[in-house]
């Protein structure tokens, strides 16, 4: 913990579903719900009106198709997402050399090292707050919470007390106070397990937790996390921000905006991302032991499948026969909106993944076919939404140009028909128009980016 609260923690709010806002007008204001739109699909973002109705991550869709069934659901646009970070992730760098990631839209920032005439609370509050305004514009709109503390796990805490759009600057010497009637799985790693256990011994909130003496926490929760809690409980947090952590591996992935089903591609894609991390590695005097990688399926399920080598290796055919051999073991035949390919001595490389895998693997499991029928609208009979993973990836959401009529998103396909809507970030909110799924004057549309893919 620091004198002085000098660690900042960012948090867009409700990322992904606000980008899509900001990309849709018509959607402005409504609820929104990105994620997988299919049979075992969970919801990644919801935006605030969604969550309104009891729209939460990690929830299943068909259980927010339920609770939110005039929602509009997307299945996701990682390119004008990975975009939108960038922008973000750059302002943050401008403030400061240390700048942390956590995810696309959450970065820690060490104030310490800003260009700063002090710490002072005033001073830090008023920074934060042209941070805030400069993510706003730079992004077209979009909105971040902001938390400052003495320690990441108070910045942390602070961001998300005043959500959405807010700044909360924690003062030093308050710390223990503010955590003190908070539930214990504020705390970093009480999860609803360690949660139960501590609560089954009369343990609710922080202050509950600080009574507890370390030898009883080491009884109740074991050695190595007793010792953890106990400290975090006082906010005792000395961990560093971090600006390398990007470095500790090697990693190529793309995302796709059509799913992809075709396994000798996908193969060659591997290999051609085998090659690319191999190129880097051997550039900056790298090799690595553990060959990960990363697959995303249709419904946002992502999955990494790792392998370690006795030695390490910066050899190309080495790194592509690994990750084929890895993808050779998972069924992808439902189709897959991602791949990757990740060279690490650490493997912390896939922890970094938006949705985590370990969310998508236990959600995945237990969910069947959706089948709640299709979506009624206000101007047009929605089709089956079910359908959407047909071969004509007319995917809801996704991006589409019309010869004459423009830009627009899919609003829903299926049956053979696929229906636009025609509008962008920079227009009034557009006309709703239906198509044959092979209409010639209708195509997929896609800024162009650097680290895209070609098109398959
Ligand atoms: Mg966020």
């Amino acid at each position: 913990m620091r004198a002085q609260a000098s660690v900042l923690h960012l948090d867009l709010d409700a990322f992904f579903a606000a980008v899509e806002q900001r990309d849709k007008p018509s959607l402005r204001g409504k609820p929104v719900v990105v994620g997988g739109v299919g049979g075992r699909g969970v919801v990644a973002t919801a935006s605030y009106e969604a969550r309104r109705f009891g729209v939460r991550s990690a929830m299943t869709t068909r259980e927010a198709r339920s609770r939110c069934p005039h929602a509009a659901f997307l299945t996701g646009r990682f390119h004008a997402y990975r975009e939108a970070s960038a922008i973000v992730m750059g302002l943050l760098r401008e403030a400061s050399p240390l700048v942390e990631p956590l995810s696309l839209d959450e970065a820690f920032v060490d104030l310490a090292a800003a260009d700063l005439p002090d710490l002072e609370v005033a001073t830090v509050s008023a920074y934060a707050e042209t941070l805030r305004a400069r993510v706003h514009e730079a992004t077209g709109g979009l909105t971040a919470s902001v938390g400052i503390g003495t320690s990441k796990f108070i910045a942390k805490v602070a961001s998300d007390l005043d959500k959405p759009d807010g700044l909360v600057v924690v003062a030093p010497g308050t710390e223990r106070e503010l955590l003190r009637p908070m539930n214990v799985t504020v705390i970093p790693g009480v999860g609803p397990a360690t949660g139960e256990r501590l609560r089954r011994a009369g343990i609710v909130t922080v202050a509950d937790l600080e009574a507890v003496d370390l030898d009883e926490l080491v009884r109740l929760v074991g050695k190595a996390h007793g010792a953890g809690l106990h400290a975090l409980a006082r906010a005792q947090d000395d961990r560093a921000v971090v600006a390398d952590r990007e470095a500790k591996s090697v990693s190529s992935e793309s995302t796709f905006d059509t799913d992809l089903t075709d396994r000798s591609l996908m193969e060659h894609l591997l290999t051609r991302q085998a090659g690319e991390v191999a190129t880097r590695l051997s550039k900056h005097g790298l090799s690595g032991r553990t060959v990960t990688i990363k697959v995303r399926m249709h419904d946002f399920t992502t999955l990494s499948r790792s392998t370690t080598l006795p030695s390490p290796t910066d050899s190309a055919p080495t790194v592509a026969r690994l990750a084929r051999r890895l993808l050779a073991d998972l069924d992808t035949s439902g189709g897959v909106r991602l791949l990757g390919v990740g060279v690490s001595g650490l493997a912390d490389w896939v922890q970094e993944d938006l949705f985590g895998e370990t969310l998508g693997e236990a959600l995945g499991e237990a969910l069947g076919e959706a089948g709640d029928g299709a979506e009624t609208a206000p101007e047009v009979e929605l089709p089956d939404l079910s359908r959407v993973r047909d071969r004509s990836g007319w995917w809801p959401g996704a991006d589409v140009v019309h010869d004459e009529l423009g830009r627009g998103w899919v609003w829903g396909a299926g049956r053979g028909v696929v229906t636009v809507r025609f509008e962008t970030a920079e227009t009034p909110a557009g006309p709703v128009r239906s198509f044959a799924h092979d209409d010639p004057a209708l195509h997929p549309w896609q800024k162009p980016v650097e680290d895209e893919p070609e098109e398959p």
